[in-house]
């Protein structure tokens, strides 16, 4: 079977249906999910379920099959990944799966910032397991921004602390099409995509995009680092998390989510789609 993590979260519901988009049959695709609750609209597409936690070792048991071809869709919860996944590759290779792609981060070993860090060890844990592997180094999601818009448009600007660095960005769907390719496609094992959108733009281009589309005011506020830490914090948001964000900008700063190599619309063979569009849609949601 083509088996797929995660299925219950938005990515892992993208890739299970571009799966069947491709033609596979739905009694070929397992989705491996914690929560059977949540699983309903899985079930009623015919795929199989297989109940597992990436937290509790014992529950991967059963989730992979000899000669599956398997995508491990990276955890949510940062701090517990490491561990979380080491248990899923362990797993997958008792089984002795044919295949394991995996979700990381634009820049493999060489992104140098804090949200990397449990992809990178990831990544190295499943080189020594010696499983046939596919990486894919997702860039951002351009949702990570467009889901964000209320704040946007409330305050009549987008703030950051990312300079004019450039975020070449996709939808999930379009990252998703790119993880169905892998999983059904043939010349894939032992490869690296660099995954990223076919257009980097800055956060002043994104103000000035929204701005153009609501005909609103909207203006790109580049603050310094802990001016922002302060602003997320004073809006609620958890400490770790905010940092986990401000560290992200200047990561943005330093380039490296930019892109762009193209190996995301060469593996979907089609455009990736424009920041616009995905800005049109959340304003129309
Ligand atoms: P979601 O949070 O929607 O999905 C995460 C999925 O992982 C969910 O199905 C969740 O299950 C599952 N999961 C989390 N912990 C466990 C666990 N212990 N055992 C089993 N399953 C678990 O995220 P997305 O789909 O949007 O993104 C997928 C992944 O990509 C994220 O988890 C994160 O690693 C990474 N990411 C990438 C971003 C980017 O811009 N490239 C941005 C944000 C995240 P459940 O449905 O039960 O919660």
């Amino acid at each position: 079977s083509i088996v797929v993590t995660g299925a219950t979260g938005h990515l892992g519901r993208l890739v299970v249906e571009a799966l069947l988009a491709a033609d596979v049959p739905a009694d070929g695709i397992a989705a491996v999910v914690r929560n059977k609750e949540k699983a309903a609209g899985l079930v009623a597409l015919g795929v199989e379920l297989r109940v597992a936690d990436y937290s509790a070792p014992e529950t991967l048991k059963d989730a992979f099959r000899s000669g599956d071809r398997v995508l491990l869709v990276s955890g949510s919860e940062v701090g517990q990944r490491v561990a979380q996944h080491t248990a899923v590759i362990d797993a997958a290779k008792a089984a002795g799966v044919a295949q394991l792609a995996y979700t990381g981060v634009l820049g493999g070993p060489e992104a140098d910032f804090d949200l990397a860090a449990e992809h990178k060890i990831t990544e190295q844990a499943i080189l020594d397991s010696g499983l046939p592997y596919t990486f894919l180094r997702n860039g951002w999601y351009t949702e990570n921004y467009t889901d964000n818009l209320a704040p946007v448009l409330e305050h009549g600007a987008v703030v950051a602390n990312a300079g004019e660095g450039r975020i070449a960005s996709a939808t999930r769907a379009d990252y998703a099409a790119a993880a169905a390719a892998v999983l059904t496609g043939e010349g894939h094992l032992n490869k690296a995509y660099e995954l990223s959108g076919d257009t980097a733009w800055s956060l002043a281009e994104y103000a000035a995009e929204i701005a153009r589309q609501t005909g609103k005011d909207i203006a790109y506020s580049n603050v310094p680092a802990e001016t922002h830490l302060q602003i997320l914090t004073g809006a609620g948001l958890p400490e770790a998390f905010a940092a986990i964000l401000v560290d992200v900008d200047a990561a943005i700063e330093r380039g490296r989510l930019a892109g762009t190599t193209g190996d995301l619309a060469r593996l979907t063979g089609r455009p990736t789609t424009p920041f616009a569009e995905t800005i049109a849609t959340a304003l129309k949601g």
